[in-house]
């Protein structure tokens, strides 16, 4: 594809052009904040009112751009991968990686324009002058992800780096470090890596092999690096054991690596190749070799692994918001597709088959904003210095991650489904978002990893769920809307879903059921967030009929042989299904019909 084709990638939301033209309109063009009816209502009640609207002329135009601008320079750069140059044109071993200009204008409107590595460390981003609370960043990670996956990658990695170095770096290289790395200014900006994964081990993380030598000065670096994303990053975070130091995590020690030197020299380490993905193909995953390369310690070197899981679940967390943001656009792309495609001399949206499948996808969809902005709002109370937020965070961060992740990739198959044989085809979106889907399982933990850092030890050994316990029975008392049947089966969820955790936390020989306990806890989680959400505003009550979806879908007993889908539930999914608010008292009275459990 030409430089040119930046000007013009897609073609536009146009209608059909003739009559005989019966394929169904997608999402591109339509302005992805002012369509999303959940997230506004979400951001009534997690941000302060006057930070709101202060930012909603730039959720606004963001959402314009997902849906339009980077939308369309999201499709060119998938098609269009960097490429790996292993020299410059002097011969030199300057090895550096080209990247098609859709990607680089990408980079202008997320580090530039918006600011996102920078947005929750600094004053001045978007015009406020305090740095923006994390319930903002994730909602403007979450629209810009709804047209561009690929390039969160550097964005989130950027911000938690410097979060690492800001909580850890000496003084000395604090001010080596950050003024370049919270710049505003792409010439001058330095973005940020991490590196942990190696041949040797990904999940064992003790396994690392890279060796740290201090040769007096400086500290070095030898061994590889075989996951690298953001590849080409001015500055590297990575895990290295100093020589002498003890086997396992337990002697692993935090490096920044540079990827130039002060006096402008290349560091030592070569970037060997770059891997050709499945998805996440716009930005680049490479491995390197490092060969001696200066890297300066971050915090107490007998620390490293613990300083650097800081990262690691702040990455967690925005791997979350980005399944969420994923599913919402799968949603509206089936939706659309739904609703603009006819067969057997109907929408397709009109059969019940097709309402039923739409349901199954809307409904992770919702559970898993209500599930960010909830962990959001964990981090910001943890971050003002509230030990019970620190706690729910420490046990809603796996939560979300596991199972946010998991159902993504559902939600991006059922999304391709719905459109048909062109949901498959590379010119429509739904092809690039299955395959971006996968990686949320990989990255950052897989899911077995994650289920038994949830079951093991959030549970097990820290107790997490205890504040997770009490901040939902408050949830639910505080609910005066919630039909009291509905309330007593939420409580009954949670109870047992708890239950389960522990017992599989407590028993050794359990440990094949941690999934199983994970996905009870999610489930129950954020059917009782959404029924709070959902009684808050008496003209619009969505999210209480979502609730009881998922108690019906997710959590009861269900009978494979049974004919026994209720009244109630067809009430429910034609209101849902219906894109107009639903009064309170209207879901109240579906729900009086519903079967308790
Ligand atoms: C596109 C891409 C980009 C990446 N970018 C980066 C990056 O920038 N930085 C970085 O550090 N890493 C990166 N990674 C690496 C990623 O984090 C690892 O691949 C992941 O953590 C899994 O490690 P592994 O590949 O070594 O698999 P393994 O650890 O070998 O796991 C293999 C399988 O065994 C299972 N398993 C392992 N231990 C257990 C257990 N105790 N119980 C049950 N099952 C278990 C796992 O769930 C998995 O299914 C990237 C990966 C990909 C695919």
């Amino acid at each position: 594809m030409s430089i040119a084709s930046v000007q013009r990638a897609t073609p536009s939301a146009a209608a059909p052009t003739s009559a005989s033209d019966l394929l169904a309109p997608d999402c591109s063009g339509l302005n992805f904040f002012a369509i999303d009816a959940g997230l506004r209502q979400l951001l009534g009640l997690y941000l302060d009112p006057a930070v709101r609207r202060h930012l909603e002329p730039h959720f606004e135009r963001l959402g314009a751009l997902a849906g339009g601008r980077l939308d369309e320079l999201a499709a060119i750069a998938d098609k269009n991968p960097p490429v790996l140059h292993a020299r410059d044109r002097q011969g030199r071993d300057e090895d550096w990686i080209e990247y098609h200009p859709a990607y680089r204008e990408m980079e202008a409107i997320a580090f530039g324009d918006f600011q996102f590595h920078a947005m929750s460390h600094r004053g001045g981003v978007l015009g406020l002058a305090a740095p923006l609370p994390p319930v903002a960043k994730y909602a403007f990670q979450y629209l810009f992800v709804q047209g561009e996956f690929g390039l969160m990658c550097p964005i989130s990695v950027t911000d938690t780096s410097i979060h690492l170095i800001a909580r850890y770096g000496s003084d000395d290289l604090k001010a080596l470090l950050l003024p370049r790395m919270l710049s505003g200014g792409l010439a001058s900006l330095w973005k940020g890596t991490q590196f942990m994964t190696e041949k040797a081990g990904g999940s064992d993380v003790g396994a690392i092999e890279t060796r740290a030598h201090h040769d007096g000065a400086v500290w070095r670096l030898f061994g590889e690096k075989w996951f690298c994303s953001h590849t080409d990053a001015d500055v590297a975070l990575l895990l290295a054991r100093p020589e002498g130091a003890a086997s396992g995590t337990r002697g692993l020690a935090l490096f920044a690596m540079p990827r130039r030197l002060e006096d402008g020299r290349r560091n030592s380490y070569r970037i060997v190749r770059l891997k050709d993905k499945l998805g996440t193909r716009s930005m680049a995953s490479g491995e390197i070799r490092l060969e001696g390369a200066v890297a300066y310690p971050v915090g107490n070197l007998h620390n490293g692994f613990k300083q650097m899981l800081d990262q690691v679940n702040l990455s967690r967390l925005s791997h979350g918001v980005r399944a969420a943001a994923m599913m919402r656009r799968c949603l509206n792309e089936a939706l659309r597709a739904a609703r603009g495609r006819a067969a057997f001399g109907q929408p397709v949206v009109n059969y019940p088959l097709m309402r039923r499948q739409l349901m199954k996808l809307m409904v992770p969809t919702e559970q898993a904003l209500s599930m960010v902005l909830f962990a959001a709002d964990a981090l910001t109370r943890a971050g003002a210095g509230s030990a019970e937020a620190g706690q729910l965070l420490r046990f809603l961060t796996p939560l979300v991650k596991f199972r946010a992740c998991r159902d993504n990739i559902a939600v991006a198959t059922g999304a391709m489904e719905v459109r048909g044989g062109n949901g498959y085809i590379e010119e429509w979106v739904t092809a690039r978002l299955v395959r971006d889907a996968h990686i949320g399982v990989l990255w950052e933990g897989t899911s077995n990893i994650i289920a038994l850092d949830l079951i093991g030890r959030a549970v097990g050994k820290v107790s997490a769920h205890r504040a997770l316990a009490q901040r939902l029975s408050e949830r639910l008392a505080g609910a005066a809307g919630v039909p009291a049947a509905h309330r007593r089966d939420l409580g009954a969820a949670l109870d047992r879903s708890i239950g389960l955790a522990e017992q599989v936390a407590r028993d050794p020989q359990s440990e094949q059921l941690s999934r199983k306990a994970a996905t009870a806890l999610y489930n129950a989680t954020s059917a009782v967030l959404l029924a709070h959400e959902g009684v808050q505003d008496p003209d619009d009550a969505r999210r209480l009929l979502l609730s009881r979806m998922v108690l019906a879908h997710r959590l009861a007993v269900s009978d494979p042989l049974a004919a026994d889908e209720a009244r109630w539930e067809k009430q429910a999914v034609d209101l849902l299904l219906s894109d107009e608010p639903v009064p309170l008292t209207e879901a109240q009275s579906v729900l009086s019909a519903s079967s308790w459990l």
